[in-house]
C-alpha cells in the first residue's frame, strides 16, 4: 500500500521526501478505516509536518484515487483508502460499519442489471455510480455493539 500511495504521487509528478513519506505511512497503516484529517495531523505532530501540508496532502491522494470521502452520520468528513485499480473504473461500492468504521469494498458490483434497467428506462446513458451500503459489521454484531 505504501508503495502504491508514493508511485502514484511520483507519477503525478509530485517529489516524495521523508516528511511526505511519514504522511504515506501512516495514512496507509489506516487500512481501510475510515480516518478525519486532523486525527492523521495530529499522529503526525512530532514529525514537524504542518498541518497545511498534511491536509494538500490528503486532497492530492484523494484527487489521485487513492483516497474517497467518507460521510457518517456524525457529520464528520472522513477519507479512507480505496481498493487499488478501483480508481481506474470509477468503481467504489463498499460495506460501511458505522459502529467501528471498517470499509469493506464489493469485489462484485450488485448493481449491474438495474442500472442496465434503468438506463433503458430513462433514457440515460450511465457513467458511473458509487454505493455506500451502511450497517453493523460481523465483529460489532458478535459484541454486541447493535445500538
Ligand atoms: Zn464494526
Ligand atoms: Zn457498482
Amino acid at each position: 500500500m505504501e508503495q502504491r500511495l508514493r508511485n502514484l504521487l511520483e507519477q503525478a509528478g509530485h517529489r516524495v521526501t521523508e516528511p511526505r513519506m511519514q504522511l504515506i505511512r501512516a495514512v496507509a497503516a489506516q487500512d481501510f478505516r475510515p480516518f478525519t484529517g486532523e486525527a492523521l495531523y495530529e499522529g503526525l505532530r512530532d514529525t514537524g509536518l504542518g498541518r497545511a501540508t498534511v491536509f494538500r496532502t490528503l486532497r492530492l491522494l484523494q484527487n489521485l484515487g487513492a483516497l474517497s470521502r467518507l460521510h457518517l452520520d456524525d457529520g464528520c468528513q472522513r477519507y479512507v483508502l480505496t481498493l487499488p485499480g478501483a480508481s481506474e473504473n470509477g468503481h467504489h461500492d463498499r460495506l460501511i460499519c458505522r459502529q467501528c468504521g471498517r470499509v469493506a469494498y464489493l469485489e462484485q458490483c450488485p448493481m449491474e442489471d438495474s442500472l442496465n434497467r434503468i438506463a433503458e428506462q430513462s433514457g440515460y446513458r450511465v457513467e458511473s455510480h458509487h454505493l455506500d451500503i451502511l450497517g453493523l459489521c460481523g465483529d460489532c454484531l458478535a459484541a454486541g455493539n447493535d445500538q
